[in-house]
């Protein structure tokens, strides 16, 4: 069994490699839910909107989970959105929700949509989540759709993480597209992995090697399940020098995002460290949950406050889309994007100077669509 590079123990956390976060107070609103300030029936709900996918977590008042949802961005993020909240109030989960929480990459843009209380980054979320469910975790692997990351944890809080976002190897995307290149379904792509009884030695320092080295050895004829054992492996060593960087892994080691569902990639890690792995049940859901239980937090802190969620019901049957265009008022020419929820702009982004940030302003593209003169 190969071992990860291990040097130093918390200590290693000061090494530059990683970047360091502020050790906070044990949080009061952790212990002081006792139902006093919640009810039967009240729930919190988070919102993850990724690159790839769409994630929801709603939970009842003692942060558990009670719905869960997973939507493809396939229409692109506000329909993913729209789709999740009208499978939500479908399934009857319409009242209740006292406060909201929005992570991931669209988390402004959901925010916006949606309404939300607080907004954090995918670091802060899926860190919450997994200590949540594992106080004595020692470090998250988080695999998503288009980046991987790692935080270190140091009695049960977030003290150091490190994300990569410019090498795709690895991530859920790089696999989706190996699997339908070797003519597998991506849920298929573990199991053939574990079969392999001789993989394949497949360059992972990046996804290109990773990519063409596999192509060579296909073409001399190793079997599938060789080249995707040794893809896997190649994948773990990757994320180890590439995102952990040598780092300590201490356990309790918790893996999550969609990536943790390949038992291929699961496996490989657990050769890579020596170190056996933990998969929660709502792994996919992690950033969502996470940003759930934020917004939980905030709201124990003082429940007087009044949230800034539209309603289930709301968005499930509202319309809900974004349009850019270019602003030619200086050199800079910002590429300018308008968030529109029923018919009325909510958000705007991209300007240098915040000129567009006036929402009373008509923007080209509004007076384009009205068939108006500028
Ligand atoms: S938004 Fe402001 S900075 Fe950007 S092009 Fe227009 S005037 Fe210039």
């Amino acid at each position: 069994m190969a071992h990860g590079t291990v040097r130093g123990g918390i200590s290693a956390l000061k090494d530059k490699r990683v970047r360091h976060l502020p050790v906070r107070a044990k949080s009061p609103a952790r212990e002081s839910f006792g139902g006093k300030a919640l009810g039967r029936g009240d729930r919190f709900l988070g919102v993850d909107v990724g690159s790839v996918t769409t994630k929801i977590a709603l939970t009842d008042g003692d942060g558990q989970i009670v719905y869960e949802d997973y939507i493809r961005n396939e229409g692109g993020p506000i329909s993913a959105m729209l789709e999740g909240f009208k499978r939500l109030a479908d399934g009857g989960w319409t009242e209740g929700v006292r406060y909201v929480g929005t992570t991931g990459s669209g988390r402004l843009l959901a925010k916006v949509i949606i309404g939300a209380d607080v907004v954090k980054n995918e670091i802060s979320s899926h860190a919450k989540a997994a200590s949540f469910l594992f106080p004595d975790i020692g470090t998250l692997i988080d695999i998503g759709g288009q980046d991987s990351k790692i935080v270190f944890f140091k009695d049960g809080y977030p003290v150091g993480f490190n994300m990569n976002t410019v090498c795709a190897a690895g991530t859920g995307s790089f696999l989706d597209h190996q699997a339908a290149r070797l003519g597998i379904p991506i849920e298929e792509f573990g199991e053939w992995a574990l079969r392999s009884k001789s993989p394949a030695r497949i360059a992972g320092r990046c996804g290109v090697f990773a990519e063409s080295d596999l192509i060579h050895k296909q073409q001399m004829g190793y079997r599938k399940e060789d080249l995707i054992a040794g893809l896997c492996a190649a994948l773990a060593a990757n994320y180890v020098t590439n995102v952990a960087r040598g780092q300590k892994i201490r356990p309790r080691v918790v893996f999550q995002g969609g990536v943790a569902a390949n038992v291929g990639i699961r496996k490989a890690l657990e050769d890579k460290l020596g170190l056996p792995i933990t998969v929660p049940p709502h792994f996919k859901v992690m950033g969502a949950w996470g940003a759930a239980l934020l917004a939980r937090e905030r709201f124990l802190e003082d429940p007087s406050r009044p949230t800034a969620f539209r309603g289930v019901s709301r968005i499930a049957f509202s319309s809900a889309r974004s349009r850019g265009f270019e602003c030619s008022d200086c050199a800079n020419s910002c590429e300018i994007q308008e968030i529109i929820v029923e018919d009325r702009v909510v958000a705007r982004w991209g300007s240098k100077c915040g000129k567009w940030e006036d929402l009373g302003r008509r923007s080209p593209a509004a007076l384009d669509e009205a068939g108006a003169c500028r």
